[in-house]
């Protein structure tokens, strides 16, 4: 199992100089399985550049796992090149949101008047599943979806190809519930988990939904993975003010192998 960060900042997407090295665009992480499934978590903006090279690849079946539909999540979709390829198959999972199914929710999400061509003109195969909290196999590639802490219905991913573990916990906010990261995040060999907030940004926004540095060091402590990815980067935070937060949370993580996500990292979980 394979992945690759198309897109890290939390929130709003943030191009420009300040943002160059980790990246501006909004959550997108490709999983390739080593049995040949393609795997996309969340369809921020780094979806655009991520579904123009699937196209180019000739990868015509792909799964994509949402966690929440607050727009930093989607609002690349109607960008992503597989969606215009009429051999191209596309299954979106995600939690039901509180009113409406996933369905409605993403299909009036592409149609006017906030998009340009009605859902129904989309040349792709497209199917909805929702999921909540459940284990199912796809490709070979064991999924565990799990609710969060955050702002509406919202999940994490935990995926095992063999020996091999991933968990994807792009929004959650552990002050309100310790534990809800725990279930995906115990033991995995890489964790990317929301980091937005310093410690004193957080003291102005609790239940807003995300993580401050202590809280994310307390969830690496706890769940003690291989490897961890700080995620979810505030628009605010510059490359380098990134950069101060990543060292304060490798002494409050007591772990050396934390760093911050950052654009176009590929990680081999082989
Ligand atoms: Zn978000
Ligand atoms: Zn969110």
């Amino acid at each position: 199992m394979k992945a690759k960060i198309w897109g890290c900042r939390g929130s709003l997407a943030t191009p420009g100089a300040e943002t160059v090295h980790y990246g501006g665009n909004t959550s997108c992480v490709e999983v390739s399985s080593a049995a040949g499934a393609t795997i996309v978590l969340d369809a921020g903006t780094g979806v655009r550049q991520l579904g123009i090279e699937l196209v180019a690849r000739g990868v015509q079946q792909i799964d994509l796992l949402l966690t929440h539909l607050h727009l930093d999540h989607i609002e690349g979709l109607g960008f992503f090149a597989p969606l215009f390829e009429p051999d191209c198959s596309v299954r979106i999972h995600g939690p039901r949101p509180e009113a409406g199914s996933l369905r409605q929710r993403i299909t009036g999400y592409l149609s006017p008047p906030f998009f340009p061509v009605p859902f129904d003109r989309i040349p792709a195969r497209v199917e909805f599943e929702e999921v909540w909290n459940e284990r199912w196999a796809l490709d070979g590639v064991v999924v565990l979806a799990a609710p969060v802490q955050h702002p509406g219905p919202t999940v994490g991913y935990r995926l095992e190809e063999g020996t091999r573990s991933l968990a994807y916990v792009p929004d959650n906010e552990p002050a309100l519930d310790r534990d809800a990261a725990l279930v995906l995040a115990d033991g995995v060999d890489l964790l990317l988990h929301d980091a937005q907030y310093t410690e004193a940004e957080y003291a102005s926004r609790g239940g807003w939904g995300h993580a401050a540095l202590p809280d994310f060091a307390q969830v690496v402590r706890s769940a003690r993975p291989g490897r961890a990815l700080m995620f979810h980067h505030d628009p605010s935070h510059s490359d380098s003010q990134l950069e101060e937060m990543e060292a304060v949370t490798r002494d409050l993580a007591q772990h050396d192998r934390v760093a911050l996500g950052r654009e176009c990292l590929e990680i081999d979980l082989t």
